[in-house]
């Protein structure tokens, strides 16, 4: 039987390929004028890592992770980006280097997650880091550079979710008052959010089991909670973000529910929204992780960034199709067609051959189909040292110097 791909995991096929080249050529650009400068880690890490950096408690560690053994090692397949990016930052000092430190990734991560609709097993995100400021014109900077790139991939209809999880002191006190509404009612919710009580219950509010949905509504918990109530460092710290962002018009909403699945934030979390093909979509998540360089053993470098999934952008873009080839040889010589097709490829011109010397009229067929020329060497055009150049739009063709042609390129 042929092997197939595996549950989760999908081909990026060649036709696809072309709109994956916009995006991501998108992103260099965007990413260059906002002085992000792209960093590639490796696919796997120690175990420990993703423990320390993304949180024990998330589902992401607890359920999702790729791990296996080798030589009494515990490595995991990334199942995202940013604590590898930390460790590099870490492992190469990046906090002596010119501050801040900004990063743009690209590549596949890895989650061992029931593959539905939008859902892979491998899947492929683009993200932002900033190391080095705490200023909330760091946190609107990097929220504008999110906005301005999806914008560049023709994204509609953006919008922010903005919200603030404060400092440790601030969590430390929503999360009492959390614990206080939630325990009267612990029995009724989910085996997760039990274990949530116990370990993250911030997590609780991200719950999506129904039941649980149901008892917060019933018992009005999340009214009952209202907003976080910050300290005024934190208060501040969001209050300018909120000015920074009016400043740079961006369209924002506050929802003081949103908490982000990762345990590594602080402060500022938010939520990019776009309302292309119908419906609302969230296609970026982000925020502030001041805690975080410190967790995996470095010194305190407050940090921010965001990440957005590859196969999201893809479903919201519009189709991209590779332009035709600009030149196809066509001859029954095939040492000669290899020869033409490469000097016209060192003219900086896309050129293809058929690698064979079958009829012209199949040759000229197939160009047709990829090419926006064909170039006829025949045993004519070979004894006079010219070339046929047939036109495959309008069928128009000339015959001309071989020489002055190749010229004139
Ligand atoms: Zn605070
Ligand atoms: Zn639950």
């Amino acid at each position: 039987m042929a092997i197939k791909t595996q549950k989760g995991t999908k081909d990026v096929l060649p036709e696809e390929n072309a709109q994956w080249k916009k995006i991501l050529d998108s992103a260099y650009k965007i990413f260059r004028q906002a002085n992000f400068k792209r960093i590639s880690t490796p696919i796997f890490e120690a175990t420990e890592l993703f423990q320390r950096g993304v949180g024990d408690s998330t589902d992401i560690v607890n359920k999702e992770m790729y791990s296996f053994d080798k030589n009494g090692h515990s490595l995991t397949l990334r199942p995202e980006n940013t604590a590898g990016v930390v460790r590099a930052f870490l492992e190469h000092t990046m906090q002596r280097d010119i501050q801040p430190v900004k990063l743009w990734y690209f590549g596949p991560m890895f989650r061992y997650e029931r593959p539905q609709a939008g859902r892979q097993r491998q899947f492929h995100q683009i993200g932002v880091e900033m190391f080095g400021s705490e200023d909330a014109s760091a946190d609107a900077d990097c929220i504008y550079t999110a906005v301005k790139f999806f914008e560049s991939v023709g994204l509609q209809n953006l919008s922010v979710e903005l919200n603030s999880l404060g400092c440790n002191d601030c969590r430390d006190k929503f999360r009492a008052k959390l614990k206080a509404l939630i325990e009267p009612h612990l029995d009724s919710l989910c085996e997760d959010c039990k274990k949530r009580f116990e370990t993250n219950p911030l997590r609780i509010l991200d719950c999506k089991n129904p039941d649980c949905k149901d008892v917060f509504e019933k018992n009005q918990i999340l009214e009952k909670l209202s907003k976080l109530e910050l300290c005024e460092e934190c208060s501040n710290h969001y209050e300018k973000l909120k000015s920074y962002l009016d400043m740079l018009n961006v369209k924002y909403v506050e929802n003081p529910f949103l908490v982000r699945g990762l345990d590594y934030y602080t402060r500022t979390v938010f939520e990019v929204k776009s309302e292309n093909l119908g419906s609302q979509n969230a296609v970026c998540g982000g925020g502030r992780y001041d805690n975080l360089v410190e967790t995996l053993g470095g010194p305190h470098v407050p940090a921010v960034g965001w990440a957005v999934g590859m196969e999201r952008l893809y479903s919201l873009t519009e189709k991209v199709e590779e332009p035709k080839l600009d030149y196809f040889v066509v001859s029954d010589n095939i040492k000669e067609a290899l020869k033409l097709a490469n000097e016209l490829r060192s003219k900086d011109k896309t050129a293809e051959l058929d690698y064979s010397s079958r009829k012209f009229a199949k040759q000229i067929e197939k160009a047709g189909k990829i090419s926006n020329y064909a170039v006829i060497v025949g045993e004519n055009e070979l004894e006079q040292g010219t070339l046929t150049v047939k036109n495959l739009n309008t069928f128009e063709q000339q015959t001309v110097n071989r020489e002055e042609f190749l010229k004139s390129l």
